[in-house]
């Protein structure tokens, strides 16, 4: 059987939004991405967007308490209950600790962790090209580079605690949107 409780883990601009979307269409579960939601609070002004909004301008994390508060609720609805991707989160060890916490207490766990494996210099310019085209207000080179050391610092350490626990699973991130597509696909078809 096909995997359906599926986290994806990646460096900014390795193509997790674009490959969680196709997925979630493919399988019928929903994709849901810790930095949509986080938009979405800065566009509607709500207490959380409004404290977001300078961190991720800045290209930091939002801290782990907010964020594994906006998770923890959308992992409740009801129909996560089938299945999700879960796109930009967890992001930080203590994130992926609360993740563990919140599946314990409806009774499941995460079936893989897809990695998209991608050279850092060429996901600066896909995302300085992405600038281009979405404007979106982190999407400059100073905040990218940040990003890119946040990642590492912050989330790559997740890397080796997947890979414990036997759900890492590498995808190249090279390629074409389709070429990647089916990678992923074929990780989660297995060996
Ligand atoms: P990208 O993967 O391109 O950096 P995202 O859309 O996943 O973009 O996230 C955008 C920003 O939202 C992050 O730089 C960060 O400020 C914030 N964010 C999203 N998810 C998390 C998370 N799990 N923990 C902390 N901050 C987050």
């Amino acid at each position: 059987m096909t995997h359906t409780r599926i986290m994806l883990l990646g460096a900014p601009g390795a193509g997790k939004g674009t490959q969680a979307a196709l997925l979630a269409d493919k399988l019928g579960i929903p994709h849901i991405s810790t930095g949509d939601m986080l938009r979405a609070a800065v566009v509607a002004e709500t207490p959380v967007g409004l404290e977001a909004k300078a961190v991720m301008e800045a290209g930091k994390l939002v801290s782990d308490e907010i964020v594994i508060a906006i998770a923890g609720e959308r992992l409740a609805e009801e129909d996560a209950g089938k299945g999700f991707i879960l796109d930009g989160f967890p992001r930080t060890l203590a994130q992926a600790e609360a993740l563990e916490g919140v599946l314990a207490r409806i009774g499941s766990g995460l079936d893989c962790c897809l990695a998209f494996t991608v050279d850092s210099e060429e996901v600066v310019q896909r995302l300085l090209k992405r600038a281009e085209i979405e404007g979106r207000a982190d999407d400059n080179e100073e905040t990218i580079r940040e990003r890119m050391r946040v990642y590492d610092d912050m989330t790559a350490p997740l890397l080796a605690h997947y890979e414990k626990r036997g759900l890492l699973v590498e995808v190249p991130g090279r390629g074409t949107i389709e070429e990647v597509s089916e990678a992923t696909i074929g990780a989660l078809a297995g060996p």
